[in-house]
């Protein structure tokens, strides 16, 4: 499967379709091919002024601010609707451009709508409080916008990702200057096309592509920036934090994880196997709470590891568009380094059980679905993040060994846990330090749970109503009567 889409993508500043300011393009390429599929019109700090300027003139011109609320979440809905009308063409984009599979493109698309419509519902429910100061007066507090939010967004699931910020953003009346990523910008030029037909006022959002180093970089420090959503790895996320720091502009950080699954000696094997199989392969393992260490009881160690392998070697690999279970990495270069740190682990003295290495004689960069066994926590592969399809397997003996092991990384994303016992469950997600604890599914949740880390993997959270505290400031007004 193809489809017919553009092959040159423009910047989407004050309601315009857009050059950069340099004429120059990125190449985008199809990751399960290794072929050019597009480019997009290359953003430098020259074009983040121009959108940066756009999203302020439209702050300032209170567009969004005597819009009613309802009025704001009502256009949400209608983002939602025109996005979804695009399902089958963004779906395919998605596969060429990101590497997806059909169906988790499809689904994408879903959950993005689902976002649009959760926070354009919630519009007009952010109450303030009114605090009682006694005869002759009266207080109130106000849930104040930024102003304009920066919005820097990683390769592995843009669209949701992105929009989810937007349109916290945009229904709290902040405005928006987003930066795609680099790797995989395509289905965000989409949303923007959406918010084009839903009529969003001009400057409200702006959608651009650049380079990190460049563009990201000229975001995150830009003088007219009040408010900063990084999505992202550490590293990078220490850099915009430092950009941060100089202007003391409050940041949402959405970073990395390594995290991990507790399987207990009583759990149900067969549903735990699907389920850690889902939380590490699904999407190749590009996603930042994917279940990337599995700690299993000793004694349930040997039958759950040959039902993983089973999962593991069940899956087929290829391209999503054809209807594969898992696509490729997002670049030649993210393979590369999967490859390298598997290599370490090897080295390490763990045994590759399955995978290891990327699929052989194809174009596209295509890992196997791996497993190493004899992993020890203070490995480098039980620490360090992947981003791949690879899960390390460490044994343990007692609960309060998996809880220490579980805790032992600088990652505090996402965590779980498989029992039966209701009491076993509390006890170890209490002690589990994670933004969000599943058990008996990993990922159970959704658009309504919070999400977002603890520790390294960052501070500040999206999904659920709490997302929305993160884009707006408490005002209080005092008045003497
Ligand atoms: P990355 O940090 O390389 O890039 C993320 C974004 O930052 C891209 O748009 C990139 O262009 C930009 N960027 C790069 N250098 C920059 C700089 N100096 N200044 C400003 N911006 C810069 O991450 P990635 O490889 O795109 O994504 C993978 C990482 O993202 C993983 O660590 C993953 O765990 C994490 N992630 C976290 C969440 C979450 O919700 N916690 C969600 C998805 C991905």
């Amino acid at each position: 499967m193809t489809g017919k889409f553009k092959t040159y993508w423009q910047n989407f500043i004050g309601g315009e379709w857009v050059d950069g300011a340099s004429g120059e393009r990125i190449a985008v390429e199809n990751p399960a091919t290794g072929e050019q599929i597009a480019e997009v019109a290359r953003a430098v700090p020259a074009d983040v002024d121009r959108a940066v300027a756009a999203a302020r003139s439209a702050f300032d011109s209170r567009v969004l601010a005597d819009m009613r609320p309802v009025a704001r979440g009502e256009m949400m809905f209608e983002v939602a609707r025109h996005l979804t009308a695009m399902t089958e063409e963004i779906a395919i984009l998605e596969c060429v451009d990101n590497g997806k599979t059909l169906a988790n493109a499809r689904n994408d698309i879903a959950l993005t709508a689902r976002y649009l419509s959760y926070y354009g519902g919630l519009a007009d429910k952010l109450e303030g409080r009114q605090i009682p100061l006694g005869p002759g007066f009266l207080d109130y507090t106000v849930h104040a916008p930024f102003g304009v939010s920066a919005q820097i967004v990683p390769f592995n699931g843009p669209l949701p990702v992105g929009a989810r910020s937007v349109c916290c953003a945009f229904v709290t009346g902040n405005t928006v200057v987003l930066k795609s990523p680099e790797d995989s910008p395509l289905s965000l030029f989409k949303f923007a096309e959406a918010c084009e037909r839903a009529g969003v006022p001009k400057g409200a959002i702006n959608i651009i592509c650049g380079y990190g180093h460049d563009a990201g970089a000229a975001l995150a420090a830009h003088g007219d920036v009040d408010h900063i959503v990084f999505t992202g790895s550490v590293a990078t996320g220490k850099s915009v934090l430092r950009s941060a720091a100089e202007r003391v502009v409050p940041c949402v950080m959405e970073l990395g994880g390594k995290s991990a699954a507790i399987v207990h000696a009583d759990a149900d094997l067969e549903r735990t196997a699907k389920s850690v199989a889902r939380g590490i392969w699904f999407h190749a393992g590009q996603i930042c709470s994917a279940g990337s260490r599995l700690l299993v009881h000793r004694s349930v160690h040997d039958e759950l590891m040959a039902k993983l392998v089973l999962e593991a070697e069940g899956r087929s690999v290829g391209p999503g568009s054809e209807g594969h279970d898992m696509g490729p990495l997002i670049s030649a270069k993210q393979l590369g380094r999967v490859e390298a740190l598997c290599r370490v682990g090897v080295e390490e003295g763990a045994q590759v059980v399955t995978g290891g290495s990327r699929v052989p004689n194809c174009k596209g960069h295509f890992m196997r679905p791996t497993i190493f066994a004899g992993v020890r926590p203070d490995m480098r592969i039980a620490r360090e993040e992947f981003f791949g399809p690879v899960l390390v397997v460490i044994p343990f003996d007692t609960p309060e060994e998996a809880i220490a092991i579980a805790n032992g990384t600088d990652y505090g994303l996402a965590a779980g846990v498989y029992t039966r016992d209701l009491t076993l469950a509390h006890w170890t997600a209490d002690r589990l330090v994670a933004g969000q604890v599943y058990v008996n599914e990993w990922w159970a949740g959704g658009v309504e749970t919070p999400f977002g880390g603890t520790k390294r993997s960052g501070y500040g959270r999206e999904k659920g109503q709490e997302a929305l505290l993160g884009y707006v400031q408490t005002k209080n007004v005092g008045i003497r009567l």
